[in-house]
């Protein structure tokens, strides 16, 4: 078999897309468990659409998941004289002809048709023009199109989807379709499989959307003489109304980068995107990068449409749980350095980060974000949730503080007196702690829980976590003293 050599073809007018992201994942798996070659090309034809910031904004955000091409990115508005040429190949070859219908005779057999509500297909009034016809008609400088001559023998195309099988189309039930405009502008039809040629595509893996496109592409090939690459068609994505995923209707919440500026992590939502339309038989979840390839198939892409879970409006979820808890596992079982590198750009992006956390107090930040890691979905919890272990400008969790540390007024003495007995320690260390904090519950005649719950919302904000006389260790005494001397201030706030 020769190379296997794969597309990812965007165009260029918007960012990049979950979906189209998904569909670069599923050709770079392909290449990377088959050996062969990934093409980027930019299919900016539609000059109107096609913006640079979009083309930046498609690579970055390849970049940002790790999916690394081979060739490109080509240009297809570079090779727009090749697709003219292969248009002028057709018209002699006799697979094409030059139609010179004006606009209003078409429409008007359009809207006879739709009166006699029958289906409207062109009539192919000019496929049988004489040369002499033809040669006169360019004489009067009338304008035409381009159309390809479908075949008017019995059959049609057939061809094997990998995924949605075998597939028949009548050549009957296919309009002579234009390939060229009349301002001589090829179609992106036969771009795209002017572009595959060239490029040597052996197998065009695409959304499901491409496929009313594929009997008519296949006949441009046979036509042009070229070998029929595999196809694959990946099912659409909705939404939980049925409706599919876009930019108009689903905004910012499509786009790769949100979920890059949510502090996801770019394998968590490759390993997402990949369950969007793809399973394996044990519907196993979690992947690692080399498990992946090694199971990645054609044949495991599901033909039922996938559903991105997400309810509109719901503060809970920014966007589907299943990618919540995907990057969560992530986050909380990938190996420490790894995930430290990750909340460092986090840091230094929010004016969290201190270079001590890369020399003396770099063991600190490791266990730090190893031990508060296990309550946290993305990496913006770090800076969020996680401030008030790196910052002393953080906000208390409204629960916390009411059910906490409001509901005892006493505590706005108490905690400052067990600061001092903490203060007294040589060292704040999780059993000296432990043994100061029972001492005293005791002796003030409440239950141990009353003023650790209250030191955990005072000093970390939160009202879990973890155990509070291992954070009293971890945060010592340059933390821990002044938050619990100050608890008198939340009483004055909250007055
Ligand atoms: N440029 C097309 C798109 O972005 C690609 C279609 C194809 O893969 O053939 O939808």
């Amino acid at each position: 078999m020769s190379e296997v050599r794969v597309r990812f073809p965007p165009s260029p007018t918007g960012y990049l897309h979950i979906g189209g992201a998904r569909t670069a994942i599923y050709n770079w798996l392909f290449v990377k468990k088959h050996g062969g070659k990934l093409i980027l090309r930019i299919e900016d034809t539609d000059v109107e659409r096609s913006t640079q910031e979009s083309i930046e904004g498609i690579l970055d955000g390849l970049k940002w998941l790790g999916i690394d091409w081979d060739e490109g990115p080509y240009f297809q508005s570079e090779y727009a004289d090749e697709h003219v040429t292969a248009s002028k190949r057709l018209l002699e070859s006799g697979h094409a002809y030059k139609c010179f219908c004006t606009k209003e005779e078409l429409e008007a057999k359009r809207e006879a048709a739709a009166a006699a509500k029958g289906d409207y297909k062109y009539d192919k009034t000019c496929r049988n023009l004489s040369t002499d016809q033809i040669a006169e008609k360019e004489k009067q400088g009338l304008p035409y199109v381009i159309r390809f001559k479908v075949p008017e023998e019995a059959g049609g195309v057939i061809f094997v989807d990998k995924v949605y099988g075998s597939i028949e189309r009548a050549y009957a039930d296919i309009e002579d379709f234009v390939i060229v405009r009349s301002n001589g502008k090829p179609l992106y039809l036969l771009s795209n499989v002017v572009d595959d040629i060239r490029d040597r595509i052996t197998h065009i893996i695409r959304g499901q959307d491409g496929l009313v496109n594929t009997p008519r592409q296949i006949l441009i090939y046979k036509a042009l003489g070229a070998d029929i690459p595999v196809f694959a068609h990946m099912p659409l994505t909705l939404d939980l109304k049925k409706a599919k995923i876009s930019k108009r209707s689903h905004g910012e919440i499509v786009a790769v980068q949100y979920y890059r500026d949510n502090g996801f992590i770019p394998w968590a939502l490759i390993n997402f995107l990949v369950l969007l339309g793809w399973s394996t038989t044990d519907n196993q979840e979690i992947f690692s990068r080399d498990e992946l390839i090694e199971v990645f198939s054609l044949e495991g892409i599901n033909r039922a449409n996938s559903v991105f879970n997400y309810r509109k409006g719901d503060p809970k979820f920014f966007t589907d749980p299943k990618a919540i808890n995907i990057n969560a596992h992530y986050l909380r079982t990938m190996p420490i350095e790894e995930l430290a590198a990750m909340v460092k750009k986090e840091f230094q992006a929010g004016g969290l980060w201190d270079e001590a956390y890369d020399g003396e107090k770099s063991q600190w930040f490791l266990k730090t974000l190893d031990m508060i890691r296990d309550r946290f979905h993305t990496l913006k919890d770090f800076t969020s949730l996680g401030r008030a272990y790196f910052a002393d400008d953080f906000t208390i969790d409204e629960k916390a503080l009411k059910k906490n540390v409001l509901k005892y007024p006493e505590l706005k003495h108490w905690l400052p007196m067990f600061a001092d007995r903490l203060e007294a320690l040589p060292e704040l260390t999780p059993e000296a702690t432990e043994q100061v904090a029972r001492a005293f519950a005791e002796e003030l005649g409440v239950k141990p829980g009353i003023p650790i719950n209250a030191a955990r919302a005072v000093i970390t904000g939160l009202i879990k976590g973890p155990s509070m006389f291992e954070l009293f260790a971890l945060l010592g005494k340059e933390k821990v003293i002044p938050r619990l001397r100050d608890t008198a201030k939340f009483f004055e706030q909250n007055n």
